[in-house]
Order: C-alpha cells, then sequence, then structure tokens
C-alpha cells in the first residue's frame, strides 16, 4: 500500500526539498550528490520546473528518491547513519556557505541560544506589555515565555490573529507562500493551499496561541493609547472597548506588535459625504456589506483590491474599477490553487518533507528578486532601473500581453509605467485579467473628481453610478505606532521626533524611549525578497538579547546611542537610493511627501539577520537601576 503510494505520489513532491528529506530520513548520501543540486540564478525571473535539473537528471533524482523511501519503509523503518542537516543545507543552497546559519535557523527545531531562561536579579520583578495579539505579538509572547519572562499583552480585538482577524474581505488570502509565511518554531504538515486563505491562517494563529498557553495573558477589547517612559516603567493607559473605561498599567518594558497596516485610508474626496449609497474600507469589510446584485465601485489597483475585485465579479450588477496606476503582477499559478493530494500524502508520510519544502520556498525567496531591483547608476532606459530589470520587465510585460488576447484596448492602461520593484509584485495567476475582461467590468483610469449622492464623477466629466464603494486604497503605513501616543524620557513626544519619518535602530529601538521595542518597526518592510515572518523573527531574537542584556546586567532600561541611531539612519537611506523602491520620484505608500522610504529594508535577509543576532555594546546605552524609595 505505502510502496504504490510512493510511486503515485512521487513526482508531485517538489524536487529539491523531497531529496532533502529522503536523504534525512533514510540517510542515503547519494540522494544529496552534487548532480542534483538546484540550479538557480541570481537574477531569475521564475524559479525553473525541477530547479533547473535536466529532464533526465530529474527523472534519475524521482526514481532513486523513490527507490530510497521503498527501501526504508520495506526495511522496516531501520535507522540509518544520520546525515548532518548541514550538509543537506549545503546541498540544498548549492554550497551557499554564507547562508549556512540562516538556514539552519530556518529550518526549525532549533534551540536557540537565546531561548535559554533570562535570569533576573533576585526578587525583581520584570513585566513587558505587548500591543497587539496578531502574528507578531503572539511570538513576541512565545519568546518571552521561553526566556521565563512576564508578560500581558493588549489586542483590540475579541481574538487573536490581528491583520488575518481585520481583513475580512472576499477573497483575502496570503500573497506570499504558506510555508515561508509560517513561523519556523511552529511549523505544520497539512497545508491546504499554497497561499493560505484568511480563515486558515486564523486558525493557525489561534492554534499557536493555544500550543503556548498565551490566550489566557491577552487583555481582548482593549486598546493602548498611550504609554509614557516614567520612573523607569513604561506607563499606560489602556481604554477598555466595550465599557469606555481608561485604567492605568505599568509594564517595565513594551513591544509594539501593532503592524504597520492598520490605519486604514480613505481619501477625502470632495463630496464623499454626500454618497447614498455604502461605502467600506478593504479592512472594515463585515458580513453586512451588500454587493450582491448592486453597481460596485472598488477603488484602488493594490494587493487588497486585487483580491476583492475577482471575488466579488461574478455575484455583482456592475464593477467599475478606478485605477490610478497599475500593479505589476508576477506569474503566480498556484496563487489559487489547492495543494494536490499527493503532495498531501508525502508531507504527512515523509517526515519533514514539510520543514524540507518550506526551507526550499525560504531559500529561493531569500534570493528573490533582490538582483533584479537593484538600481544600475549607468542605466538611462526609462521604465526600468538596469538591464536585468528591463529584462524582468520585458517577461512581465510579455505575460500581461497574453492575457489580454481580444482585450487589447486595455494594454495601454494594465501594464506599468514605472519599473518593476518599485512597489510589492501581485501574485497573477490571471483572475485580475479575466475580472477586467468581463463585459460588465469598466476600468476607469481617469482621476476622481468628486462624490456625488449617486455616485462617482471622474475628471472627464463622466458620472459612474454606484450603490457600494469599496475603498481599497490602503493605509497610512508609513505612520508607524500611529495609534498610541508614546511619550519618552524627558517628555519626548514619538510621533514629534517622527513626524513623517519614522525611523529604528534595527527597525527596533530609539534613542530616548528606554525598553520600547518596535515589530516590523521602520524599514523593515520586504519588497522583492523574503516573507515578513523572516524580519519578525530576526526582530524577535534581538528584542529577546535586549531583554537578556538588561536582566543579566540588572540594569533599568536599554536603549540605542543617538550616534548609532543617525548612523543606522543614513545606512539604510544609502540602501534604498539603490533599489527601485527608493530611488527615483515613484510614489508608493512607503515613502513620504519629501519621497523618503521609512517602510522598506533595503539590504538582502542575510543582513537584517546578522545584525538582529546580537547587541553591539557601542551601539547601546544600559542605565543602571537607581535606588528608589518605596512609596508606601
Ligand atoms: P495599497 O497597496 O496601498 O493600494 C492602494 C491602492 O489605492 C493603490 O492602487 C493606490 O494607487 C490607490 N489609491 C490610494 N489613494 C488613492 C486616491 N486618492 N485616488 C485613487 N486611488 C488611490 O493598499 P492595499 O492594497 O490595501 O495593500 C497594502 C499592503 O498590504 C500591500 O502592499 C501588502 O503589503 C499588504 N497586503 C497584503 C495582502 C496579502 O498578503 N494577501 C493583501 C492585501 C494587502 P497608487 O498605486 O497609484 O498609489
Amino acid at each position: 500500500m505505502l510502496t504504490s503510494d510512493i510511486d503515485r505520489f512521487i513526482k508531485d513532491g517538489e524536487l529539491i526539498p523531497l531529496l532533502c528529506a529522503v536523504a534525512e530520513l533514510t540517510g542515503d548520501r547519494e540522494l544529496i550528490d552534487p548532480s542534483f543540486r538546484p540550479r538557480l540564478e541570481r537574477e531569475m525571473v521564475t524559479i525553473p520546473e525541477h530547479a533547473g535539473l535536466d529532464p533526465e537528471t530529474a527523472r534519475t533524482a524521482y526514481a532513486r528518491a523513490a527507490h530510497a523511501l521503498r527501501t526504508y519503509f520495506d526495511s522496516g523503518a531501520a535507522a540509518a547513519e544520520a546525515i548532518p542537516a548541514e550538509k543537506i543545507i549545503d546541498f540544498l543552497t548549492a554550497g551557499d556557505g554564507d547562508h549556512a546559519e540562516l538556514m539552519r535557523h530556518e529550518l526549525g527545531d532549533v534551540e536557540e541560544p537565546g531561548w535559554a531562561k533570562a535570569e533576573a536579579a533576585p526578587g525583581r520583578s520584570f513585566v513587558v506589555g505587548i500591543v497587539g495579539a496578531g502574528q507578531s505579538g503572539l511570538a513576541m509572547a512565545s519568546s518571552l515565555r521561553r526566556l521565563g519572562i512576564d508578560f500581558v499583552m493588549f489586542e483590540a480585538a475579541d481574538r487573536v490573529g490581528g491583520t488575518w482577524r481585520w481583513n475580512a474581505y472576499p477573497g483575502c488570502r496570503l500573497d506570499t507562500s504558506t510555508l515561508a509565511y509560517s513561523f519556523s518554531f511552529f511549523q505544520r504538515n497539512d497545508w491546504n493551499q499554497h497561499f493560505a486563505v484568511r480563515e486558515t491562517l486564523e486558525d493557525y494563529f489561534s492554534e499557536f496561541a493555544d500550543r503556548e498557553g498565551l490566550s489566557g495573558s491577552v487583555r481582548f477589547r482593549t486598546r493602548v493609547t498611550r504609554a509614557t517612559w516614567l520612573d523607569g516603567q513604561w506607563q499606560l493607559a489602556v481604554e477598555s472597548l466595550d465599557s469606555g473605561d481608561i485604567s492605568t498599567v505599568r509594564v517595565d518594558a513594551l513591544v509594539s506588535a501593532v503592524g504597520f497596516l492598520n490605519q486604514a485610508k480613505i481619501p477625502d474626496f470632495p463630496g464623499l459625504d454626500d454618497f447614498r449609497g455604502e461605502t467600506v474600507h478593504s479592512a472594515e469589510w463585515h458580513p453586512d456589506v451588500e454587493y450582491r446584485n448592486k453597481r460596485v465601485s472598488v477603488i484602488g489597483t493594490g494587493a487588497s483590491a486585487y483580491q476583492i475585485a475577482p471575488a466579488i465579479v461574478d455575484e455583482v450588477s456592475s464593477l467599475t474599477i478606478y485605477q490610478r496606476s497599475a500593479p505589476w503582477m508576477l506569474p503566480a499559478p498556484l496563487y489559487q490553487a489547492e495543494v494536490t493530494e499527493g503532495r498531501r500524502w508525502l508531507m504527512e508520510n515523509v517526515p519533514s518533507y514539510h520543514r524540507w519544502l518550506r526551507l526550499w520556498e525560504v531559500w529561493h525567496s531569500t534570493i528573490g528578486k533582490y538582483a533584479l531591483a537593484k538600481v544600475d547608476p549607468d542605466w538611462t532606459t526609462e521604465g526600468s532601473v538596469s538591464e536585468p530589470n528591463q529584462r524582468f520587465r520585458d517577461a512581465l510585460v510579455a505575460n500581461v500581453r497574453s492575457q489580454y488576447e481580444g482585450r487589447e484596448d486595455l494594454l495601454d492602461a494594465v501594464i506599468p509605467t514605472y519599473p518593476v520593484g518599485v512597489k510589492r509584485m501581485l501574485r497573477d495567476n490571471g483572475v485580475w485579467a479575466r475580472t477586467l475582461k468581463q463585459s460588465h467590468t469598466e476600468l476607469v483610469t481617469a482621476g476622481i473628481e468628486s462624490f456625488d449622492a449617486d455616485g462617482i464623477r471622474t475628471v472627464d466629466g463622466v458620472h459612474h453610478p454606484a450603490d457600494l464603494v469599496v475603498f481599497a486604497t490602503g493605509f497610512y503605513g508609513t505612520n508607524h505606532l500611529g495609534t498610541v501616543e508614546v511619550i519618552g524620557r524627558d517628555g519626548q513626544s514619538l510621533r514629534e521626533l517622527w513626524g513623517d519619518e519614522s525611523r529604528a535602530y534595527n527597525g527596533i529601538t530609539v534613542p530616548g524611549f528606554p525598553n520600547l521595542f518596535c515589530l516590523n518597526g521602520p524599514n523593515t518592510g520586504l519588497v522583492a525578497i523574503g516573507s515578513q515572518t523572516f524580519m519578525t523573527e530576526s526582530a524577535l531574537h534581538y528584542v529577546s538579547e535586549c531583554l537578556r542584556l538588561l536582566l543579566e546586567t540588572g540594569s533599568e532600561s536599554i536603549e540605542p546611542t543617538e550616534k548609532a541611531y543617525r548612523e543606522y539612519i543614513d545606512w539604510i537611506e544609502e540602501g534604498n537610493r539603490q533599489m527601485a523602491w527608493g530611488s527615483g520620484s515613484e510614489r508608493s505608500w512607503y515613502r513620504n511627501a519629501r519621497g523618503t522610504n521609512t517602510v522598506v529594508w533595503p539590504y538582502s535577509l542575510l543582513t537584517y539577520y546578522e545584525i538582529t543576532r546580537h547587541v553591539s555594546p557601542e551601539d547601546t546605552v544600559l542605565v543602571e537601576r537607581p535606588i528608589r524609595a518605596v512609596s508606601a
């Protein structure tokens, strides 16, 4: 039975991770022979089939893996001499030694040095406040649990899940790979979708919270509105969303896990208040939004619109999409596909196949499209930033053209004019073209002039009637920590310090704001590489190291030096200027009015991994605990 399943399903396995998993299981070193190594390029547009192995070699490799598996199970799963994980990682990365440690971490189940308990001075109580019980807040809480540090979490919603709890619009799902988005320390082998739908992600995070026993430490339906550094602690004003009562909670350190896409942006269109139909922002969608058989207008063509419009198009009476600039789309045929029965079988029956599969996804997203987004200062062709970037553009344009056969009239509008890499690309399996090509869909590129009672008027004088207007117009993404008024040492306001230019050392800490740690903070967003989870996990490690140092040195507080902060900002600026998303004058939500990019991380994932491994003593100020009179 098992043997026939192996023969039936082996080809459903992604070749390289399959070889890794079977090698680890069976100890068969031939499976990771150099002749089977992946052949990926740094400037690849898509991952080639079988990781670039020629068909004959790939066939041999699959046969070898099937044989090794059959032999292993036929012999009663006899233990073989183990191959060290490092050796298998070396095979998977085709000998890239630079990333060996990062990849070992990403494989998961690694005892991190930072996970040993932090030793506080006897009798010292130390509590961390975490704002937000989404992906990063939950991960922080579980790290603190490992460190043996007490914490309390505040969450405005009535359950965990963060962005996946709030964004309940039709079609909402991941647009990075499910596996790479999942935590390295909470991997699953039963994913149904390559890009998980939001309900699956909500389940994943609640399961994680349950496994770690975190929900009991969350104060749901509460909002932290103000945090003030006072006498060596953060004094929090906490509002109950049910009673409206405000209470004060004191914590020793504060972690912002609020995310940076939590403040919905609705442009201030003239006449909006006169509109008599229904309006909703993508992030505020609720079950009563009535779109079926209605004339629906969707404003925006970013990641949210891209998911909403195709999900509702077949049920609305008309769909009008307002586009200011067209999005670039990366071909992703599996974007809405279910994981095949064969691959599920392999994940469930070949131990660790899911872990190697995740590592494989992490690996090619680590290389990602970084090289393709790098600016060549000598390149002068408009619409691209380098020769490889132009080639990438050509490949994407060819793909777009192939989707609009019979509707070539749409091509001018749907091919972006700006270089690839200026903004995050959407995942394209053809649903956007299908939506735009429907006879009851209209793509409007004329700017919006105003609203009136019945709809929207564009600058070309055309009136577009609407029953429902969906604002898929994004968020105030540069306004980090914008929902909390943070007052640091000497009464300094973080909002005032930052203005429209939020910055943080390592994307995490700010001088003058002791024991304040931002997760998904300034300049930690990703455009052409990786999954945001990687950035979160790296930041978690750094925060854990800071807290350990704080407690073990008996200090009261930790913060970066002003000098380190300033130099860090310059370094980030310099990096961003060299990338498509930070050069030129193209508008995006990552940039403020002066074009400064305060959202995107400009360097490689390896660089972020390295700077978040250790606390640099020369960049750090540890303040001793003063002896304070104890109030009665
Ligand atoms: P977004 O990417 O900022 O897109 C907003 C859209 O609204 C853009 O097309 C923008 O046009 C348009 N717009 C904004 N103001 C406008 C105005 N005054 N008039 C006309 N059009 C206007 O927002 P989003 O789609 O909500 O996505 C935000 C981020 O959330 C994404 O970049 C992604 O990181 C994340 N996200 C992820 C997922 C996922 O993983 N599944 C899903 C959704 C969102 P311009 O492009 O011309 O500015």
